[in-house]
């Protein structure tokens, strides 16, 4: 390494300083409810993993079968000679599933995030954001340069005076996590809908967190709601409850057809090897034929909860799995997740810039595959560790 990078161990050093510096925590199994990590077996309690895809026997073996049918990479991007007979397929089936005309995916929901906002707000537009929003809508926000709105978290008046603030903008756009990710809380898509038809403005959903978790066969939070043909993008990612990779968004034909011209993040990358797509449609037909994954899921979400809350614990606002467990500082915090991971569960720890200085948690996420069995160790850990650290 030259001296030149020399800064490298400055900005490293300011890092550990301030208790931000983070190091990859190494899975030596397949992902599921219990694995082996950095060298320890525990409980996998933090996953994105809803439905307990991501190993599920179905996956790979539609996996397996794409590799002998198709190979391994698709070999250029999709505008090119990449896109491949399963990758229409597959867009044909979320835009079903999601009940729009027509969806396209990118490889992954940060690239849907980016490449959509990026392509359809321009200089005389404006773009209205809850101030919770996921990282990669902010990116997508920065990708343009219209005027940037931002109202306090699930506020409807915040949200009604920034629309109102920006009624001589040519286009306005409001965008919300539809499941916050922090926090677990769903936002009121129904009243945004409704102020956005007041308004005639366009709304953006980012339903990672709600994607095969919320709504019939987890169609996400446009079913949930009811809200089917009232919002213009929906956008989702494959990778969290679909156990695969990719992001996609869903919406009118035209919106599919100018993404494609237009979205930069969809423009300039190689298109998903096949096996991943054909997983991907083993997942959304399973979700549709197998309802026990999610009735487990909520099943356990709500035997957790509840075993959480009669404890003593703080869990928060949150209506869906995501429970965080809130321990004040940041240090309590990265306190609580070493002595659970001592006693064999893991949960990372959350803390500044990610939320507030004083909010500092874990973030549980039980999943389909737990058993009751791991939810009451999870729960013994949780009693133990609770009470030496007097939090309950
Ligand atoms: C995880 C997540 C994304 C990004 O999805 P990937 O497919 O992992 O890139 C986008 N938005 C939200 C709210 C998320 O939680």
């Amino acid at each position: 390494m030259t001296a030149r990078m020399d800064f490298l161990k400055e900005n490293i050093r300011e890092l550990k300083e301030q208790n931000l510096f983070i190091e990859l925590p190494v899975l030596s199994t397949e992902q599921k409810n219990r694995v082996i990590l950095n060298g320890k077996e525990v409980l996998m309690m933090c996953s994105n993993n809803y439905l307990g895809f991501a190993n599920h026997p179905r996956l790979r073996e539609a996996a397996k079968a794409a590799i002998d049918c198709w190979g391994y990479g698709a070999g250029a991007v999709r505008q090119i000679a990449g896109t491949m007979e399963v990758h229409i397929r597959l867009e044909e089936m979320l835009a079903e599933y999601k009940r729009t005309e027509a969806s396209l995916v990118f490889v992954a929901g940060i690239a849907a995030n980016r490449g959509t906002i990026q392509a359809l707000m321009g200089e005389e537009d404006a773009i209205i954001s809850d101030e919770l929003n996921h990282g990669s809508i902010i990116d997508g926000v920065r990708l343009t340069k219209s005027k940037r709105m931002v109202y306090p978290h699930l506020d409807m008046d915040g949200l009604k005076k920034a629309l109102l603030e920006t009624k001589d903008t040519r286009r306005r756009l409001i965008v919300t996590d539809g499941v916050f990710s922090m926090d677990g809380d769903i936002a009121p898509l129904d009243r945004i809908v409704e102020l956005a038809e007041e308004h005639d403005a366009m709304v953006m959903v980012d339903d990672a967190h709600g994607d095969g978790v919320l709504g019939k066969d987890g169609r996400g939070i446009v079913d949930h709601f009811g809200l089917e043909g009232r919002v213009d993008i929906d956008m989702g990612t494959l990778s969290k409850a679909f156990g695969s990779l990719g992001g996609y968004i869903a919406g009118r034909r035209e919106l599919r057809e100018y993404l494609i011209n237009a979205a930069r993040s969809f423009i300039f990358t190689t298109a998903h090897p096949p096996c991943v797509t054909a997983a991907t449609m083993e997942a959304l037909r399973m979700v549709q034929d197998e309802p026990e994954h999610l009735r487990r899921l909520w099943d356990n979400t709500r035997y957790f909860k509840k075993a959480m809350i009669d404890m003593g614990f703080d869990i928060g606002r949150s209506q869906t799995p995501i429970t965080p467990v809130m321990a004040g500082e940041s240090g309590t915090a990265m306190q609580l997740s070493r002595e659970l991971f001592n006693e064999g569960l893991f949960a990372k720890p959350i803390v500044f810039p990610l939320v507030a200085k004083d909010k500092a948690r874990i973030r549980i996420i039980v999943i389909a595959q737990h058993t009751r069995e791991d939810l009451d160790e999870a729960i013994a850990i949780f009693e133990r560790v609770g009470n030496r650290m007097k939090l309950i």
